[in-house]
């Protein structure tokens, strides 16, 4: 894969063979990196944000477009800031200098070409913390191939079991074959997540979870479909913080929030299936997970910390 591929660019499942040099794609940005937040973040599972924060970086855009997309300012209305290769690599190594535990490239897909390139030249200039890799797996298998050796840990979504679903919600009918051929992928890349003598992960694949409302994640469907494919020593992070934002406020069976039932019947079938590395959470339907993102911040600075008020637990 080279740079030239922004001219015709097919990096992820969307295929929409545009020149990113003049337009804009789904994702809805051009080969320019743009992003809206480099923050330690403090709310992510504990093996991530540890005591110092996960050193975070939100990219504007996204190739998915989830009607309830709890970040819609910025994955959807791409509120942030271009910014050049040499400015993303400082702010890898600002982060680095202030304490965070990784790097956490957050809806990273449709930079993958820059930001590989980035992080071979802020390796080379003294990276040494885990570099990780927050997407929604809504990539292509060739894609993430070149960033195997670069990335550390994989945290991907698995959003849906069911296309119907996934064309109903993210007009992406062909998320759930995608997204388990790159968990493959991801996962043979790094392997079982390992953790350090202190707790902070430091190789491998977690998969999040996220439980939404009337099943239609499918979540226990993936949960056998996982077990199956790559056995159950996986670890896994459950979420209960779903909440109807954006359009799925006026969608009626993504209108609320999730009940402790529908929850918890999908935490007892992991378990059942014997999945039992496990994180889970307290269910909130609010919004104090989501940092607060503007929408031309005009210095980006690492120096802030985000810091939800309660946090995953294992
Ligand atoms: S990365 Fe963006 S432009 Fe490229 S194929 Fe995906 S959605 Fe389209």
């Amino acid at each position: 894969m080279s740079y030239s591929q922004m001219l015709s660019c097919n990096i992820c499942p969307r295929n929409c063979g545009i020149d990113r040099t003049q337009q804009k794609g789904i994702c809805g940005v051009t080969d320019k990196l743009r992003i809206n937040l480099a923050t330690r973040h403090l709310g992510e599972e504990p093996c991530f944000s540890g005591t110092r924060g996960s050193g975070t970086i939100f990219f504007s855009g996204c190739n998915l477009h989830c009607i309830y997309c709890q970040n819609y300012e910025i994955s959807t209305l791409c509120w942030g800031k271009d910014i050049s290769a040499e400015e993303l690599i400082r702010l890898m190594l600002k982060l680095q200098k202030e304490g965070a535990h990784n790097i956490n490239l957050v809806t990273p897909t449709h930079f993958t070409l820059q930001i590989k390139d980035a992080i071979i030249q802020a390796k080379e200039k003294g990276l040494t913390i885990p570099v990780l890799w927050n997407s929604s797996a809504y990539e292509k298998v060739e894609t993430l191939q070149t960033l195997n050796g670069l990335v550390d840990i994989y945290m991907p979504d698995l959003k849906y079991a069911h296309q119907v679903y996934a064309q109903k919600y993210s007009s992406a009918p062909d998320y759930p074959a995608v997204a388990i051929s790159a968990i493959k992928e991801m996962y043979s890349q790094v392997g079982l997540l390992t953790l350090d003598e202190k707790g902070i992960a430091q190789k491998g694949l977690l998969i999040r979870m996220l439980v939404l409302p009337n099943k239609l994640a499918g979540c226990k469907e993936n949960l056998r479909t996982l077990a199956d494919e790559l056995g159950t020593e996986l670890t896994l992070s459950l979420m209960g913080q779903y909440y109807p934002a954006g359009k799925a406020k006026n969608c009626k069976e993504l209108s609320r929030g999730i009940s402790e039932t529908e929850y918890y019947d999908v935490v007892d079938t992991a378990i059942e299936i014997g999945l039992t590395n496990l994180y889970t959470q307290e269910i909130s339907s609010s919004d104090i997970w989501t940092p607060d993102f503007s929408p031309t911040p005009q210095e980006i600075n690492p120096l802030s910390e985000f810091n939800p008020q309660s946090e995953l637990t294992q």
